[in-house]
């Protein structure tokens, strides 16, 4: 059985690599070098990877931390509560910061994010998400940066996982019957 049986493609290994390497220049023509990258774990570290990346081609020296925010468990249902779970350990404060996760969905996570990182004297937040899902908004908050808009499905690969499996897939799919 091939290991990603189950899985229909949304979204191709080459259709993502050409997408993000558009998205690294975007951010760089808009935010200039100086940038300090965060990246909320665990889904958005392949995108990363790739954005830092694609970032370098564009001339943009980030410097890059993580942090890790609680909000959908093991299962596909948002607990509607945000904790930090990894906080970040590079200063904060005066830095222009360039937010990077997976999905917007709610937008409880990332305006949770935003709000803590200018509360700590972020000068300005900019948000980039690899995937934008606007149908179930609740937070009155959009990404500066999108990838791609994605269907009201539940996506995973590409570093996006269901009960901690399939975040290794290179591409973006949908488990077969949702
Ligand atoms: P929000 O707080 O915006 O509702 O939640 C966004 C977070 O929920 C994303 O960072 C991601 O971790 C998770 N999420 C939302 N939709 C999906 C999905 O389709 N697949 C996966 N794997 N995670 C999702
Ligand atoms: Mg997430």
């Amino acid at each position: 059985m091939k290991a990603n049986a189950g899985i229909v493609e949304l979204f191709s290994e080459a259709e993502i690599a050409a997408r993000v390497q558009v998205l690294g220049r975007e951010v760089a023509d808009d935010i200039g070098p100086d940038i300090l990258l965060i990246a909320v774990l665990k889904g958005s570290f392949v995108f990363t990877a790739d954005l830092m990346r694609a970032l370098h081609r564009a001339e943009v020296r980030p410097q890059v931390d993580f942090m890790q925010l609680s909000s959908y468990g093991s299962g596909t249902q948002s607990k509607g509560r945000v904790e930090v779970v990894r906080d970040v350990g590079d200063p904060i404060e005066g830095r222009t910061v360039l937010l990077v996760d997976d999905i917007l969905e709610s937008g409880r996570t990332l305006s949770f994010a935003k709000q803590n990182l200018l509360s700590r004297g972020a000068c300005e937040v900019r948000l980039c998400v690899l995937l934008d899902k606007p149908h179930k908004r609740v937070a009155g908050i959009e990404a500066d940066f999108v990838g791609f808009t994605c269907p009201d499905h539940f996506v995973v690969g590409y570093g996006l996982d269901y009960a901690h499996y399939h975040r290794e897939l290179p591409f973006i799919g949908v488990i077969e019957g949702d």
